[in-house]
């Protein structure tokens, strides 16, 4: 397992990580197979989606704070449990196939650390299956 430390600058953000996921990937040498990100994270998510127009993780992290308000019925004593919300909505992992040595991902897909309650440091863990 490889990993790599993503530096957030706002509370809500979301930074495509699919350059740093190819590096590593290509340092496998895996041909083909299977690739794992995971975030150790209860704020924190990762998802794919558009990389071409920047108003699409802009459009989503907006709705997200609409949706799920920062202030509410929350118990949760830490003062976060909208961070924690979303993150479970958005999933602490991707799969993504790999052929040809290359991440199989449309044409405009990229993939995406999800920060829900920054600015923090965090970790994004990666590992490359191989087979099929
Ligand atoms: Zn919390």
């Amino acid at each position: 397992m490889r990993q790599f430390s993503v530096r957030t600058q706002a509370r809500g953000q979301m930074i495509d990580i699919t350059d740093r996921v190819r590096a590593i990937l290509r340092e496998s040498g895996v041909a083909s197979g299977i690739c794992c990100v995971f975030v150790p994270h209860t704020t924190a998510a990762v998802t794919i989606n558009e990389n071409a127009d920047p108003d699409v993780p802009r459009d989503i992290l907006s709705q997200m704070d609409k949706t799920i308000p920062m202030r509410g019925d929350y118990l949760h004593g830490e003062g976060n449990s909208a961070a924690h919300i979303k993150a479970s909505l958005f999933g602490a992992s991707e799969t993504v196939f790999v052929e040809n040595g290359a991440l199989v991902l449309g044409t405009w897909q990229s993939i995406f650390f999800c920060e829900f309650d920054g600015p923090r440091t965090r970790q994004v863990f990666v590992k490359i299956i191989p087979g099929g």
